[in-house]
């Protein structure tokens, strides 16, 4: 740790991309070998890179639309990628929650009236950051370093896999690779196109109530394809034929981030091309700390997790530090207090917002809010509090004259039992049956439909 740097813009050095190897930093694994962690970041600065800066400025204007009310953002995605998901579905982890993803954004864009703006957790969403650096399990007296991530280290309760090892930052990168160029095959390759849209519906929740749901807003979007085609109008072909969408992931192991940035050749300007969006988790937002200097000079869109300890004079200076131009969707603030309590946080962030002249997406993240430990020891979510949680956040807005800009969920496409409640009725003992995650529980497909029918059908904006 060195000595915490005056915050101020102006007062800050100039920025590097390593400049924040200076700074304060929480949450950073102990690699046993620097030679070779040394060896891996040289090795992925000649990698390519896997998203472009035109993207990353062309997400900022779809996000600078939402802040003002005319679009809406749906984040979602594992809570962390792991190695051993990855294939044992084929690429079926992938394009499922890529179509789930897709099936929510049609709902909404049908109830809300507005275009949404779709962004993975995926294809580098591996880092996790732990409560504390080491773990006992019940009834041992072994002490193991806390898993991390799979870029980081394994989750398998031995010292050999518990060792943090460079080594994986390049599994991690290839398998973002393999990541972005399915999605990006999926995205323009016909799959998800409106025409089609009745085949966008997950084998699995087909029979369900949300399933059926769908079939109806396919429907309806069918025959609006037709009446346009008929009418002579050709359907923006494009934007029918082909999904777009981002991919984020939480910026938290530096020395990946560091190695994969890029300076933009015709505007000087400096862009993380590990995903579009980056945030920074709730742990890791010190105004004076290593992740808030390395955000700072990056030009891409980023995420700030707003936990229920934010005060409103940290979140003027992180925004003064990381936004100092007031830059339309350079900023989502992505607020995760836990049900019940939104009003007592998110109208004095809106506030300060308001009063310093700042333009944001206000995102909710109903998730992290909301863990608990279930009767039977899972870590879950109850269905119920997410709604709830998503439902304040509306209503706040709504009182305060502000625009609800988008949902921040931890969800798969694939038919998991790790959050109780929903149409289903999933049970705490449900929970033994299929519980997949490596870290956080996740919205199941028919869970995360079920919200979005919710959030389509009653949330007037
Ligand atoms: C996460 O999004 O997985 C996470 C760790 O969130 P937070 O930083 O909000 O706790
Ligand atoms: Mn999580």
């Amino acid at each position: 740790m060195v000595a915490a740097e005056p915050s101020a813009p102006s007062q800050r050095r100039v920025w590097t991309p390593e400049s924040w190897r200076t700074m304060p930093i929480l949450q950073v694994p102990d690699y046993p070998d620097l030679d070779a962690l040394a060896a891996m970041e040289d090795k992925l600065r000649r990698s390519l890179p896997l998203v472009f800066s035109g993207e990353c400025e062309q997400l900022k204007q779809q996000l600078a639309k939402a802040a003002r009310g005319e679009a809406f953002v749906i984040q979602g995605g594992d809570c962390a990628e792991s190695f051993q998901e990855f294939d044992k579905y084929g690429g079926d982890n992938v394009s499922d929650t890529f179509t789930l993803l897709i099936q929510m954004s049609i709902m909404l864009m049908y109830g809300l009236r507005k275009p949404v703006v779709k962004i993975l957790r995926s294809a580098g969403q591996f880092a996790k950051p732990r409560s504390s650096p080491f773990e006992k399990k019940k009834d041992q007296e072994l002490s193991l370093p806390s898993y991390r991530g799979d870029i980081i280290n394994g989750p398998g309760f031995t010292i050999e896999e518990r060792t943090p090892d460079p080594e994986r930052m390049y599994t991690a990168f290839v398998q973002s690779t393999a990541t972005i160029n399915l999605l990006r095959t999926l995205a323009s390759g016909g799959a998800l196109d409106l025409h089609r849209v009745h085949d966008i519906n997950l084998k699995f929740v087909r029979g369900t109530p949300q399933g059926q749901k769908f079939s109806e807003y396919a429907n309806s979007i069918d025959s609006a394809i037709s009446f346009m085609e008929s009418c002579g109008l050709s359907p923006d072909a494009y934007k029918i034929r082909q999904a777009e969408f981002s991919v984020s992931h939480e910026s938290l192991l530096l020395p990946y981030e560091q190695a994969l940035t890029r300076q933009d050749p015709t505007t000087g300007k400096w862009y993380a091309t590990s995903g579009h969006f980056l945030w920074l988790g709730d742990r890791t937002r010190q105004p004076n700390g290593a992740h808030v200097e390395f955000m700072r000079g990056i030009s891409n869109p980023i995420g700030i997790k707003c936990g229920p300890t934010l005060t409103s004079e940290d979140l003027l200076q992180l925004l003064d530090i990381l936004d100092p131009d007031n830059e339309p969707g350079r900023i989502t603030l992505i607020t995760r207090v836990g049900a019940g309590k939104v009003a007592d946080h998110l109208p004095r962030l809106i506030e300060a917002v308001q009063k310093a002249g700042r333009t944001v997406v206000w995102s909710c993240d109903p998730c992290h809010g909301n863990t608990e430990t279930s009767s039977i020891g899972f870590k879950t979510r109850r269905f119920d509090k997410i709604l709830q949680e998503v439902t304040e956040f509306f209503a706040v807005h709504e009182n305060m004259g502000t625009y609800p800009g988008g949902v921040h969920l931890e969800l798969t496409g694939q038919n998991v039992t790790e959050c109780v409640g929903g149409m289903m009725e999933l049970t705490d003992e449900d929970l033994r049956n299929r519980y997949e995650t490596h870290c956080d529980p996740r919205l199941n497909a028919s869970q995360a439909l079920e919200l979005a029918l919710l959030l389509s059908e009653n949330m007037d904006q």
